[in-house]
């Protein structure tokens, strides 16, 4: 069983199709872990393990393998609870499924259950959920990271195989790097975001977390695979299959590094000092590292932070008590909306409303949303410039480690800073991949290596050369204590 955890989902794929491992024997392993979460990462799980051979091909043959995959709890699943960790969503069971999970499931990945979130995908440490915190595997008093932090925290811990998650600011690339993970929030549009449940529409992406970056990308080209999705007005062909990184080098390489996003204040020293470290690997293997500058990127959050909440306020109007989930006990219509809003949404939801629909409102739509939308084109405009000379562009993921369990849910504004360096590349649309760098006092520091629009394949080449040199561990992970404790307690 041990030696089942010990492969990453690529090889144990292998290992099926070769048809020297059952994919029964996969599913049960991760099954048993997952029925024995003490992290709070998975909100729910089927009543029976998957068979493993659901989909079109039988899993043996099948891309995936029978590796089953954790769903973040934003994924509409025909008739499983999905609930976006929110209690206004009790009891919704969705009539259709997510085209996301729909294609693992047929390319041989089933679902092995649904992970925690920060509610609406809205937070930076999963502390936001109405069903409790996600604890880190590395350090239990400390935050997995936000909003995909059940997908992360699963998957670091060896509760999953791999997950997907969604990033709107960085809910994907931000929990992968609090938790030693590899993960990739693909160009906005390349995954379809049909039965996604909406945070942010112009932001939203779906994409892989995983062990390390070769998971990554064939459960990325998996989730691209069957092309543009027709339920999806915004989602587009990726004009190249995606590659497996197979290349050791860099040599030729020319990578960005923007002091907007690696030098500011907020960025912790020992953040900086992986950073450091990584450039210099990047540099003995071929690549070559210059500067470039992302002039408007430090205004990225103020952006975000008004259109982000805007796009909710729309898109949450929908949760009346009619139609979806909790519905209040009321007399009249108006106060059956009202009641089930207020009851059903939790603190940091009523908070984006409210900042929504005030942006949003007539006398001030110019000087907040309409402001915001025009740094959302300084900033695409500086990553175009800034791709005319470099071919990626790295920054650290994270400004800081995982923070404590509570350190920042009095602070709004502290918390939002855990987006400072993932929030450009949303309001840009680009392609991003978080991969682990190495530790600070203990805890895991993610490097990323943003690309041009669609440029998926080669940001995975680049983070797999560098992974190669890094050479993370990631188990330390696994033999978290607690987990060891409810282990033997299992026995
Ligand atoms: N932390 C950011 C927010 O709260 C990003 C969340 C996300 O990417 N879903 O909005």
């Amino acid at each position: 069983m041990s030696d089942v955890l010990e492969l990453s989902a690529a090889r144990a794929a292998e290992l099926v199709r070769a048809r020297e491992l059952s994919p029964g024997e996969l599913v049960s392993t991760y099954r048993e872990r997952a029925e024995r979460d003490d992290l709070g990462a998975f909100l729910w799980l089927p009543d029976e393990p998957p068979a493993g051979d659901d989909g079109a091909a039988t899993p043996s043959d099948a891309p995936l393998g029978g590796v089953p995959v954790a769903v973040k709890d934003i994924f509409c699943v025909e008739g499983t609870p999905t609930t976006a960790a929110s209690r206004i969503l009790a009891g919704y069971l969705p009539p259709y499924t997510a085209t996301a999970v729909e294609r693992l499931a047929s390319a041989g990945a089933p679902m092995l259950g649904k992970t925690n979130m920060d509610e609406f995908a809205m937070g930076s440490s999963n502390e936001n959920s109405a069903y409790g915190s996600v604890r880190n595997p590395w350090d239990r008093e400390r935050v997995p990271g936000g909003s995909s932090g059940g997908s992360a925290a699963a998957v670091a811990a060896g509760l999953a195989p791999w997950s997907i998650g969604t990033d709107t600011g960085g809910s994907i690339r931000q929990p992968a790097a609090l938790c030693g993970l590899v993960g990739l929030k693909p160009t906005y549009g390349a995954v379809s975001r049909y039965g996604m449940i909406a945070f942010a529409s112009s932001f939203d992406q779906c994409g892989p977390i995983a062990r390390d970056v070769t998971d990554a990308a064939l459960l990325f080209g998996a989730l691209v695979a069957g092309g543009r999705d027709p339920c999806d007005a915004t989602s587009i062909d990726l004009p190249e299959a995606v590659e497996l990184p197979t290349a050791e080098r860099l040599d030729g390489m020319r990578v960005g590094v923007v002091p907007e996003l690696s030098e500011a204040a907020a960025i912790e020293p020992g953040v900086k000092d992986v950073f450091g470290a990584a450039l210099g690997r990047i540099e003995e293997l071929g690549g070559a590292v210059e500067e470039v500058s992302l002039p408007h990127s430090e205004h990225g959050l103020s952006a975000y932070y008004v259109l982000a909440p805007a796009e909710a306020s729309a898109n949450l109007a929908r949760y009346d008590g009619v139609r979806f989930g909790l519905r209040a006990e009321e007399g009249d219509l108006l106060s059956l909306y009202e009641r089930t809003r207020a009851e059903g949404f939790g603190p940091e939801v009523k908070r984006r409303i409210m900042l929504g629909t005030y942006a949003l409102s007539s006398g001030y739509y110019e000087a907040y949303y309409g402001r915001a939308q025009r740094v959302r084109t300084k900033i695409a405009e500086d990553f175009a410039a800034a791709f005319e000379r470099v071919d990626v562009v790295v920054t650290p993921t994270s400004p800081s480690a995982a923070f404590r369990l509570g350190e920042r849910t009095d602070d709004p504004l502290a918390m939002y800073m855990a987006d400072y360096c993932t929030v450009p590349m949303s309001l840009a649309g680009l392609p991003a991949i978080s991969i682990p760098a190495g530790l600070s006092d203990g805890l895991p520091i993610g490097f990323q290596i943003t690309g041009r629009a669609f440029s998926e394949s080669r940001i995975l080449a680049a983070a797999y050369a560098l992974e190669r040199a890094i050479d993370f561990d990631l188990a330390p992970a696994r033999r978290a204590p607690g987990f060891a404790r409810a282990e033997v307690a299992a026995r």
